[in-house]
């Protein structure tokens, strides 16, 4: 693994102190969306509802991709339409957002990506990158042409593979389980369902 820069070292922890004072990361015995069984939870709307936090995140995945010159940015619901919303805001350009439909994610809305058109795709928390690949799907199934993929925070123990640029806010792996292997379940922990997508 390559080594930070003292740049990056400084701004992740800047991050990370950003997330802690508004206290974005719960302990306990979670179902995340991904429907693995996690002792912690990123609860991004701790951060989402601030617009000012939720910017200068938005600006860092703005910075990273700016070169690649994306012409639309989308973000799978829930979370991701603001994501959406705000580094398109920043780029300049048009933000919109994939929706659910049944096991895969498609564009409503009359929203439109033509063929070869560059697209940034941005989400909040990766887990297993599930939300992320429904959206890349639904963004390539249309010809759209994907730069790369922006998460605020990056829970995955291993990073999925989306065939394209990664860049996270925050690089955070967290221990995450099959239902049939939690540890939590097995302590007989009640289940904490947190504000679904
Ligand atoms: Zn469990």
């Amino acid at each position: 693994m390559e080594s930070a820069s003292p740049q990056e070292l400084k701004q992740t922890s800047q991050i990370e102190a950003l997330f802690r004072h508004v206290g974005v990361l719960r302990e306990g015995h979670f179902l995340l969306t991904s429907g693995l069984h996690s002792p912690t939870y990123w609860e991004k709307f701790r951060i989402l509802q601030y617009p000012e936090h939720t910017g200068t995140l938005c600006t860092m995945i703005a910075d990273r991709f700016r070169s690649d010159g994306p012409a639309v940015v989308v973000g799978p619901t829930t979370g991701g339409v603001i994501l959406a919303f705000e580094t398109a805001r920043q780029l300049g350009i048009r933000g919109i957002f994939a929706e659910k439909d049944g096991d895969r994610r498609v564009l409503r809305r009359d929203f439109a990506i033509q063929s070869g058109e560059k697209v940034l795709v941005v989400d909040d928390v990766l887990t297993t990158g599930k939300s992320v690949m429904e959206t890349l799907n639904a963004v390539r199934s249309m010809g759209g042409d994907v730069v790369g993929v922006g998460v605020m925070i990056d829970r995955s123990e291993v990073a999925p593979s989306f065939g394209t640029a990664l860049f996270s806010c925050l690089r955070a792996p967290s221990l995450a389980y099959r239902p049939e292997d939690c540890p939590l379940c097995a302590r007989g922990m009640a289940l904490t369902k947190p504000g679904s997508s």
